[in-house]
């Protein structure tokens, strides 16, 4: 008999009939002998709902707010599904993240997971009952309700895995495992057997919605297996079967993985970019214009700083274009003032394109093979940037969607 936790996202969970057939997924596993925590996330397009609600109220809505209405979509899910266990014949009992306990820190809508209380479970567990957990919440040190950012829900089901040292987590989602790059803008996408946890990783925070990034980073961190799989297959096919399906997350290269240069493409379609016009090349300078963007909780991604020509460098950065705006105001105030720079520009309307690899490690051309097909499509590359198993490129967002079919081909994704 082993532990294992279920995660099912907003569209598995989306309808009546579809939280009916969780149920019956989850029953199967049971009646397999298995004891299962299932995570779920709230119905599709509640979260975006509440949200759009708090800001019709208040265009700039107080963070802790934020939390305390978004989270309440995953309540509703996981009460349902409770309920829906119990039609099944199946014992089984729903909490909240402040009744578990899941404890985070207090950063309100991006809160990050501290530790797990996994007493209650355990005894629920072995009285033979489903536990449902909300994904997606947990609650800070002073007693609030948080959020850990979009698609945390993922992250709550590996977390509890891990917590619980679960045999499995099953992602079950809307697509049958993790594709090539996402299935939805290349309809040549094939899915992955298995991939590695390093590429997950890097396919994670350059983009693929898949997975979110802070679930990968826990998976590895306590070894947690993990496997994406559909939820949308008929809920009784047979577990054997089951059980073999979607896309395992590997933490070893082993030789029945394809011998692949380039395993992924990732992309972040809201992507913005800040360029600081003629700053004063001298040492502090990054540290002045990007301390208050760090200050203000917002991540820069890619950082360019120009060969200086008399004294004066141009400073370019991405942040997540939601927070464009903010990034740009905190700047535009301090540029001439404290920086001495001459002015600052901005475009909030670019992507990032990122081709991934392990692979990449031994073989040499990658990227000039990348620079060339998009050069053959005539996309225009705004910033670069390369680490050891991907490269990444920007570009301007109507390009987006061209460039990642593009480089699928050149690099023969669709063919193995
Ligand atoms: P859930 O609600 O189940 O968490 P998400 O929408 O968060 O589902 O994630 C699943 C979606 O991720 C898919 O529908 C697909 O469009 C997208 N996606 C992006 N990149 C990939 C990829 N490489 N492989 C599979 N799906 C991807
Ligand atoms: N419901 C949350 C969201 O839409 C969490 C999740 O789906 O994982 O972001
Ligand atoms: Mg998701």
């Amino acid at each position: 008999m082993a532990i294992i936790i279920h995660k099912y996202g907003g569209t598995s969970m989306g309808s009546v009939e579809r939280i009916q057939n969780v149920a019956k997924r989850v029953a199967k596993w049971m009646r397999a002998g298995h004891q299962v925590v299932v995570v779920p996330s709230a119905m599709s397009g509640e979260t975006n709902r509440l949200l759009d609600l708090a800001k019709e109220i208040h265009p700039t809505p107080n963070p802790r707010e934020l939390d305390q209405i978004a989270s309440t979509g995953e309540q509703v899910s996981s009460g349902l599904l409770a309920l829906a266990l119990h039609r099944e014949g199946i014992d089984a009992v729903s909490y909240a993240g402040w009744q578990v306990t899941i404890h985070t820190d207090s950063a309100f809508t991006k809160a990050r997971i501290m530790g797990i209380e996994d007493e209650k479970i355990r005894a629920d567990l072995n009285l033979g009952k489903a536990v449902v957990i909300t994904g997606f919440q947990g609650v800070d040190p002073n007693g609030n309700i948080t959020t850990l950012g979009r698609g945390g829900s993922d992250t709550s089901a590996v977390a509890v895995a891990a917590a619980l040292k679960a045999e499995e987590c099953l992602i079950y989602t809307d697509v049958d495992g993790v594709y090539t790059t996402d299935p939805r803008v290349c309809e040549d996408a094939r899915r992955l057997d298995k991939i590695t946890f390093e590429e997950m990783l890097e396919m994670a925070s350059l983009g693929s919605k898949v997975l979110q990034i802070r679930s990968v980073e826990f998976a590895g961190k306590y070894q947690v297996k993990t496997r994406v799989l559909s939820s949308l297959t008929d809920p009784l096919i047979a577990l054997e079967q089951e059980m073999k399906s979607g896309t395992l997350i590997t933490f070893e290269e082993d030789s029945t993985m394809e011998a692949a240069v380039i395993s992924g493409i990732a992309f972040a379609r809201d992507e913005a970019k800040i360029t600081v016009l003629s700053v004063p090349d001298r040492p502090g300078i990054a540290y002045q214009i990007l301390g208050p963007i760090a200050d203000a909780n917002i991540d820069v991604d890619m950082i360019i700083q120009n060969q200086s020509v008399d004294g004066k460098t141009d400073f370019t950065f991405t942040v997540p274009r939601a927070d464009y705006q903010k990034a740009f105001d905190l700047l535009k105030n301090s540029v001439q003032a404290h920086i001495g720079a001459k002015d600052i520009l901005g475009d909030p309307k670019v992507s990032k394109v990122s081709v991934v690899g392990v692979g990449m490690r031994s073989h040499v051309g990658v990227a000039s093979k990348m620079f060339r097909t998009l050069s053959e499509e005539g996309i225009n590359i705004l910033m670069i940037s390369t680490s050891e198993i991907k490269i990444s490129v920007v570009v301007d967002e109507k390009y987006m969607e061209l460039a990642v079919r593009a480089l699928h081909k050149s690099f023969e994704l669709d063919q193995r």
